[in-house]
């Protein structure tokens, strides 16, 4: 089974176009989350995952339009953006969105935006990955909410190793080791990295690759600023930050 992971798509249907354009036909889709927020395309980008995906889990964007979850806690960017966002979702696409769960498990693998149990905390060192590993006995945990491709491993005998994959790469999977892999960001990297990043959990092969793909980084900006939206949230795309 070959299985495309998504994260953190955010309303940018040119970059999730262009991971759709490069995955199989026969590749399951996952989302993990955080489908709508920042750009300018939350409709076509809710639609399209709904349409396409054996499972989705809610990020912390998806919440907020949902009920205003957190609100108070994004930078004045990402406010500004959610209200538009809240002001252009169809009524469908919203009651889709709250129909999602915080995560998804199966035998091998375990789907959450941010972290198991604690859904939207950022792991960002060894040490919150450690705290992950303990929450789930998951083999294998997707997250992303943090817009940074990269991968912790627990060893047998406790020890966690750590890579950053900003430019993509092979993941092969061994024996006895567990894994909690973000697969970057589809819509807004934050590695330095630009083109967009999604993984490949192949379950015979036993590898998770992480892609980057092009895709048209100026239509998306041009688009932004004609919504209206922060200048700030297109010049971000270019940089990758
Ligand atoms: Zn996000």
């Amino acid at each position: 089974m070959r299985y495309a992971v998504v994260s953190d798509v955010h309303s940018n249907i040119d970059a999730l176009d262009a991971v759709f354009d490069s995955i199989r036909d026969d590749d399951a889709l996952l989302c993990l989350g955080d489908i709508v927020g920042y750009g300018p395309n939350p409709n076509e980008c809710v639609e399209k995952i709904r349409a396409r995906a054996t499972a989705t889990v809610l990020g912390n964007h998806d919440v907020a339009a949902i009920d205003n979850f957190g609100l108070a806690y994004f930078n004045p960017a990402a406010r500004e953006a959610m209200k538009w966002t809240q002001s252009v979702l169809t009524p469908e696409n919203l009651a889709w969105l709250d129909g999602l769960g915080y995560e998804f498990r199966m035998p091998d693998f375990l789907l959450v935006h941010g972290a198991p149990v604690n859904f939207f905390e950022y792991i960002l060192d060894k040490a919150a990955a450690a705290r992950a590993f303990a929450a789930t006995d998951a083999p294998l945990i997707f997250i992303g909410h943090t817009h940074i491709a990269e991968v912790y491993s627990l060893n047998p005998d406790g020890t966690i190793e750590h890579a950053h994959l900003q430019q993509g790469g092979e993941i092969p999977l061994r024996e006895s080791v567990r894994y909690l892999i973000n697969v970057g960001s589809v819509g807004q990297p934050r590695d330095l990295n630009p083109r967009a990043s999604f993984g490949v959990y192949d379950s015979a092969a036993r590898t998770v690759t992480i892609h980057r793909v092009d895709y048209p980084i100026a239509r998306v900006q041009a688009k932004i600023v004609s919504a209206h939206l922060p200048d700030a949230l297109a010049r971000r795309l270019l940089v990758g930050r």
